[in-house]
Parts: C-alpha cells; sequence; structure tokens
C-alpha cells in the first residue's frame, strides 16, 4: 500500500441493512465516516441514491471534495463479478439481478469505481490494516446472520473464474440439513451462524424443553436472536450452553474443511456470533484439531478480526487503491 497519504479513497460497504462509506487514506486511517440505514424493501434506484447520498455526506464531514479523490471501491453483500462490475444477485435486495453497480457508481459520482464483494473486502481490511497485516496465506470468515468469507492467495483475494469463489458460508456440511437461502440443503450457515443458532432455540422452546431462554427474549419465543441465547449462556442456561457448544461444533467442521483445502498460515474470524468468544470458539477449534489432517492444523493460527465493523469499508476503500496503481492516480 503507497504511503502518499493524499491518495484519499472512498469506501462504500452496501449491507442488506446498512449502507456505510468512510474517506481513507493508505494507512487505513477514516478522515470520515457516515452510516444509514439500507432502503432494502424500496426501489433499486432508492437503495442508489441512498449510496450516493452518504458518499456526499461522508466527503463534505471530511472536507474533501470528490475530485480530490483517488478513487472508489464499492464492497457489496451478494454473488459479484469484480472484474465485470456486476452484482449478480444480493441477499435482501429484491430485483437486484445482475446490475451494474461500479459503472452505476462511476458514472453518479464522475471516479473511476471498483466492485468487490462484502466479505472479500473485509479480508482485504484484515490484510491490509488489521489481524493479517503481512500474511501472504490466510481465510477470512464471518459468522454473523450468514457466513461469508475471503480467501487471500500469495497476498491477493482468490476470486476465482467469475468473482465467486470465497462463498465458504455455502459449502455443504449436512447433506440433509436445513435450507438454505441459497436453495441448497445443510450449507454451512444453516448451522453455524447465528440464524442457526436462534432457529434452534426457538424450535427447542417449541417443543417446550426448559429453559430460561424465552424470559431474556421477553417472553416472545419470535425474539430469540443469538444475542438471547448468549446472554441466558452467561447466565448459566444449560439449553444455551449446549445450543452454543453444538454450533461451535459445526463451526469447526467448516473450519476442518477449510484447514484441509487451503493449508492457511492464519484464518482470521469476524462478525457478530464470533464476540460470544471462548464458549463457541473452544469447541469449534478442537473439532477442528479432531477432523483436520493434524499437520496442518499445527500450522494454522486463529485470530480475532481486527477492524471490527469497518473491515469492509476499509477493505473496499484499499481495494479501490490496490486497483488503481498509484502512477493513475496522480
Ligand atoms: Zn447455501
Amino acid at each position: 500500500m503507497p504511503e502518499d497519504l493524499r491518495l484519499l479513497t472512498l469506501g462504500i460497504d452496501l449491507g442488506g441493512t446498512k449502507i456505510l462509506t468512510a474517506v481513507v487514506n493508505p494507512r487505513g486511517e477514516m478522515l470520515s465516516s457516515d452510516e444509514s440505514v439500507t432502503p432494502a424493501t424500496k426501489s433499486r434506484e432508492a437503495v442508489i441514491q441512498s449510496i450516493l447520498d452518504s458518499a456526499h455526506r461522508a466527503l463534505k464531514h471530511a472536507g474533501v471534495a470528490i475530485s480530490e479523490i483517488c478513487a472508489i471501491g464499492v464492497g457489496a453483500a451478494g454473488i459479484s463479478n469484480p472484474e465485470a462490475g456486476i452484482l449478480f444477485t444480493s441477499p435482501n435486495l429484491t430485483g437486484w439481478r445482475d446490475v451494474p453497480l461500479r459503472d452505476i457508481m462511476q458514472e453518479r459520482l464522475g471516479k473511476k469505481a471498483f466492485l468487490i464483494n462484502d466479505a472479500n473486502a473485509a479480508a482485504l481490511g484484515e490484510f491490509y490494516f488489521g489481524a493479517a497485516r503481512d500474511v501472504r496465506n490466510f481465510i477470512y470468515i464471518t459468522l454473523s446472520t450468514g457466513i461469508g468469507g475471503g480467501i487471500v492467495i500469495d497476498g491477493k483475494i482468490y476470486t476465482g473464474a467469475i468473482g465467486v469463489a470465497g462463498e465458504v458460508g455455502h459449502m455443504t456440511i449436512d447433506d440433509n440439513g436445513p435450507i438454505c437461502n441459497c436453495g441448497n440443503r445443510g450449507c454451512w450457515e444453516t448451522l453455524a451462524s447465528g440464524t442457526a443458532l436462534a432457529r434452534e432455540a426457538r424450535h427447542r422452546i417449541k417443543e417446550g424443553v426448559r429453559t430460561s431462554i424465552l424470559e431474556y427474549a421477553g417472553g416472545d419465543v419470535e425474539k430469540v436472536t443469538a444475542q438471547v441465547i448468549y446472554s441466558a449462556a452467561e447466565q448459566g442456561d444449560s439449553l444455551a450452553k449446549k445450543l452454543i457448544a453444538r454450533t461451535g461444533y459445526y463451526v469447526g467442521v467448516g473450519l476442518a474443511n477449510l484447514i484441509n483445502i487451503f493449508n492457511p498460515e492464519l484464518i482470521v474470524i469476524g462478525g457478530g456470533l464470533s464476540h460470544i468468544g471462548d464458549m463457541l470458539l473452544e469447541p469449534a477449534f478442537k473439532t477442528a484439531g479432531e477432523r483436520a489432517y493434524k499437520e496442518a492444523f499445527q500450522a494454522v493460527r486463529f485470530a480475532s478480526a481486527g477492524l471490527g465493523r469497518n473491515s469492509g469499508v476499509l477493505g473496499a476503500a484499499a481495494f479501490a487503491l490496490q486497483e488503481m496503481r498509484k502512477p493513475l492516480c496522480e
């Protein structure tokens, strides 16, 4: 990453629930940031307008004109082709199919733009500024409502033939498992995500298992979330503890697959669910150790994501700078 701090980029993190934009320098310092709610149920134009509004606010807060920006990096939730700049589909954004998001941003903001998947952006954020700094071969995973991932090989994001690589959340773990948003059955995220944990808890509660989880959800079974389950577990609720350990077990099954396939030096784990910590990760690492090749498991380190919720926006900004190359910016 060039050290010329004049090379500012605009990072955009488009998620299904929030839009985060930031003006970022090459050290990964944010000169300003802006967060807004994604108007996911509104039209495509309304979402695009929200992104543009957020971008203009971030620029204004930083006191920077768009002409002073080197490039724009857009990290978007969903399946995309970075080379073509097309977002194929995006969860929560209904009606978004094959959207040329890179070119739309480029035309509407008047600056060169680049598109990347949000988890891949987060992986790059960790590579340039976070827990994977100077690590050439690693895997980033985010355990959240779903499971996302980014695979960095020899310092570059591995995107595959058309940009879909790294969709680790959709590797099949149980061929008879729950149906996934992608249409498949038993994907990793149907068993090891926050959504999976909450679904399993609701199921057990409806079966009549005794637990305090319901109290933490205000008596409404539909309000049971991973966070609620964690609160109950911390107070010693045995079902909550058992369900978190079970989720950790499935996290570990997926980790073992990744370790055997990629033999990474490092796996960086982020996402809201990972904040549960040892209660989730100890069974995960134990299971990974039992299932992966011993040599490969001994060679891998695990680290928590260092950038928190900013990994995506910082990574999108870094991606833009990486793709632009310095001479073109000056
Ligand atoms: Zn799936």
